[in-house]
């Protein structure tokens, strides 16, 4: 269940937390960022400092669901077993071990079992 989120609260707090160390802070506002949520608006004139930082945040951030990509298919969606939802495969250190078994499978009856 996800917790309540105020997105303008949210963001005049990241301002308020950066802000003061902005080496310029008589400065002309960079860029205005615009909330706009169903429970009202406001517009954020970000000098170059905050906007960087934010920037810098947004691009650190990784969604809690994301677990790599699928070796495989390429498919970004790995269920908390590191199980491919799109193809099924297998990851981490079982998934390798399932994986090279089945490489050693189909090697041996590629190449014929002896008489
Ligand atoms: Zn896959």
């Amino acid at each position: 269940m996800n917790q309540p989120l105020d997105p303008i609260a949210v963001v005049a707090e990241f301002v308020e937390r950066v802000a003061p160390y902005d080496p310029e802070p008589g400065a002309v506002p960079a860029a205005l960022l615009g909330v706009r949520v169903a429970g009202g608006e406001a517009v954020f004139p970000l000098s170059d400092h905050v906007i960087r930082a934010m920037c810098r945040a947004l691009e650190a951030y990784r969604d809690p669901s994301d677990r790599g990509t699928c070796a495989e298919c390429g498919g970004r969606r790995l269920d908390d077993n590191l199980r491919c939802n799109d193809c099924g495969r297998l990851h981490g250190i079982l998934g390798e071990v399932i994986a090279q078994h089945a490489r050693r499978v189909a090697e041996e009856s590629a190449h014929g079992s002896p008489a």
